[in-house]
C-alpha cells in the first residue's frame, strides 16, 4: 500500500482524568457511572451525539432476558428509571422461551433513554465528550496513558491513569497495538467469516388496529415475533424483494402508529472484515436498499402498511462481531456450557448464545445455566492500565454471542469502572487489584458477582427450564 508521512506535531492535552472510558454504549454507561461514583475523576468519550450505543444508535432499545436475580446494580437502577416513563414497556417472555417466571424484556423509548443517561452522568460527575472519535492509545512501553481523539477541534489528547475500551469493537486496543481477537466463526464451513451486519428501522403511519387484526387472523404468518415468512419467500422467488433475509421481526411496542423492524441483513464475504471502511460503506448502502425494497413489499401486501412510510433508518448499521481484547483469561464456550465458577468472578450472565450466521442462519442455544464472568477477562493481557467490558472483553466467539447483550454489558461495565476507580485509589495496576475488595465493593453497590451467590430456588428454576429445553 502506498503511504505518506504524517508530520509529527504537538497535540494539545484537553483533559487529564483518573479513568477514561471510550464508548458510550451499555458497557461504557456502566463503567463511567461506576468509576465516578467510586471517586474517580472520569471522562466518557463517544464518537456520536448520544449515549446508549446500539440501544440508541440502531434502535435496539431493549434489555432482553433481564433477571434481577442475575443482573443487578446499575442496570436495575436504569430499568427502574425507564419504567417511570410511559414509553417503557415490560414483557414477560417466560411463556415464549426458556425463561424462568418474572424474567422478560424491557422495551423503552430511546429518546427518553438518551436524556436519562445525560442526567445520570451529570449527577455522577462524569464529564462526557460527544463527537469525539478515539483514534488510538497514547503509550509508554506497554502502558497506556491516554488516548488521542479526532474531533471538530482537530486531533487532541485525553490522559488517564486507567483506560477502559468499551467501543464494542476494541477500537482503542487494536489501534494501540494491544493483542486483539479478529477471528469470526471458529470452525466449520463458516470458519473465519463474520456474523454479518444487521439493520433496523421504523415504519411510520402504520394502521396498528388493522395490523393487530391481521396478527389475530393469521397467527402463523403474522402472530409471532418472526413474521412474513411466506410473503418473503414468495417475493424472493418472484424477484420482488432485494436482500437475503428469510424473516423479519416487527414490534409495535412503541405505540402510536410506529412499527419497529429488525430485518435486513448483509452477509460479509469471506476475507472481508467489519473494520474495513469500504466494506462498511458497501454494507450501509446495501442495507438501505434492502430496507426500501422491504418497504415496497409491505406497503403493497400487508394490511395496515398501505399509507406507511420509512420514518427513520439508524445512525449506523448493526456491526455484529468485530475485534475483542485478548485478556489475561479468555472465557470459552466450555466454561459457559459447564457454568464454571471463577474465584475472581465479577458478574453473571444468563444470556444464551444468540448466533447469527453470515448468510442469515440463526441459532439460539437455550439450554444453559447462568455462568460467571471472571475479572481477568476484562484485563488486557499485554497492556498495563487497559480494561475492557461488554462486547469488547476477552471471550471466545460463542461466548461473545451471549455476553455482548446489553444487560451483561452494563454489568461487566460496572465491574470495569469499579476496578479502575479502586486501582486509582489504591495506586496499583488494575492487574494487581485485590479481587476481594473489588467483589465486596460491587456487592455493596447492588451487583451480584457470582452464580455461587444466587439463591438456590432461583437456580432450581433455571435447572428446571433447562431440562425442559434439553428434552425438547
Ligand atoms: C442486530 C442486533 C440485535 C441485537 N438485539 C439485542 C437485544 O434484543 N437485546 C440485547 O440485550 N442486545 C441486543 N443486541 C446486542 C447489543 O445491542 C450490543 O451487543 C450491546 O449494545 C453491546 O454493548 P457495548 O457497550 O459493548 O457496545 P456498543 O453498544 O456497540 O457501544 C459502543 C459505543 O462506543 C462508541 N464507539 C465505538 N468506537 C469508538 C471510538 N473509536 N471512539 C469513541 N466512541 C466509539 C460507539 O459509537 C458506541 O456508542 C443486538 C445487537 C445486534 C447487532
Amino acid at each position: 500500500m502506498k503511504t505518506i508521512t504524517d508530520p509529527q506535531k504537538e497535540i494539545p492535552v484537553i483533559y487529564e482524568a483518573d479513568v477514561v472510558v471510550v464508548g458510550g454504549g451499555p458497557a461504557g454507561i456502566g463503567a463511567a457511572l461506576a468509576a465516578a461514583r467510586n471517586g474517580a475523576k472520569t471522562i466518557l468519550i463517544e464518537k456520536f451525539n448520544c449515549l446508549g450505543g446500539y440501544q440508541t444508535l440502531t434502535f435496539n432499545s431493549t434489555f432482553s432476558l433481564v433477571d434481577p436475580e442475575v443482573q443487578n446494580g446499575i442496570i436495575q437502577e436504569i430499568i427502574a428509571e425507564l419504567k417511570k416513563y410511559e414509553g417503557a414497556v415490560e414483557r414477560d417472555l417466560s411463556k415464549d422461551t426458556r425463561k424462568r417466571k418474572g424474567m422478560g424484556a424491557v422495551f423503552f423509548d430511546a429518546e427518553y433513554y438518551k436524556r436519562l443517561l445525560d442526567m445520570m452522568m451529570e449527577d455522577a460527575g462524569v464529564k462526557v465528550l460527544f463527537h469525539a472519535f478515539g483514534v488510538g492509545g497514547i503509550k509508554e512501553g506497554n502502558r497506556i496513558k491516554g488516548i488521542f481523539i479526532e474531533s471538530i477541534e482537530g486531533k487532541r489528547a485525553v490522559l488517564g491513569k486507567v483506560i477502559i475500551d468499551v467501543t464494542g469493537s476494541a477500537d482503542i486496543s487494536w489501534k494501540s497495538g494491544a493483542e486483539v481477537f479478529s477471528d469470526g466463526f471458529p470452525q466449520g464451513p463458516k470458519k473465519g467469516r463474520h456474523a454479518g451486519y444487521g439493520y433496523t428501522f421504523f415504519f411510520g403511519n402504520v394502521d396498528i388496529p388493522k395490523l393487530k387484526q391481521l396478527r389475530k387472523e393469521q397467527p402463523e404468518e403474522w402472530g409471532t415475533l418472526r413474521v412474513g415468512m411466506n410473503l418473503i419467500q414468495k417475493a424472493k422467488a418472484e424477484g420482488k424483494l432485494y436482500g437475503n433475509r428469510v424473516h423479519f421481526l416487527i414490534s409495535e411496542v412503541y405505540g402510536h402508529n410506529r412499527i419497529w423492524i429488525l430485518g435486513p441483513q448483509y452477509p460479509i464475504p469471506h476475507g472481508h472484515h467489519p473494520w474495513v471502511l469500504e466494506d462498511l460503506s458497501e454494507g450501509e448502502k446495501d442495507l438501505r436498499k434492502q430496507a426500501w425494497s422491504m418497504y415496497d413489499l409491505f406497503r403493497e401486501n400487508v394490511p395496515g402498511f398501505e399509507n406507511s412510510y420509512i420514518e427513520k433508518t439508524p445512525t449506523m448499521l448493526l456491526l455484529r462481531d468485530s475485534h475483542r481484547i485478548v485478556g489475561e483469561y479468555t472465557l470459552i464456550e466450555e466454561d459457559m456450557r459447564q457454568g464454571r465458577i471463577f474465584e475472581d468472578s465479577i458478574a453473571i450472565s444468563n444470556m444464551p448464545p444468540d448466533v447469527f450466521g453470515p448468510d442469515d442462519e440463526h441459532d439460539m442455544v437455550n439450554n444453559l445455566m447462568p455462568y460467571d464472568i471472571p475479572y481477568r477477562s476484562l484485563l488486557s493481557r499485554d497492556t498495563e492500565g487497559l480494561l475492557a467490558a461488554g462486547s469488547t472483553m476477552s471471550v471466545d466467539f460463542m461466548v461473545w454471542c451471549a455476553t455482548r447483550y446489553c444487560a451483561p454489558s452494563i454489568c461487566t461495565g460496572q465491574a470495569a469502572g469499579t476496578a479502575a476507580a479502586l486501582a486509582v485509589k489504591n495506586n496499583v495496576n488494575p492487574r494487581n487489584l485485590d479481587i476481594q475488595e473489588l467483589q465486596k465493593t460491587l456487592q455493596d453497590q447492588g451487583a451480584r458477582t457470582s452464580v455461587k451467590h444466587m439463591p438456590k430456588e432461583v437456580l432450581a428454576e433455571y435447572e428446571e427450564s433447562r431440562q425442559k429445553k434439553i428434552k425438547g
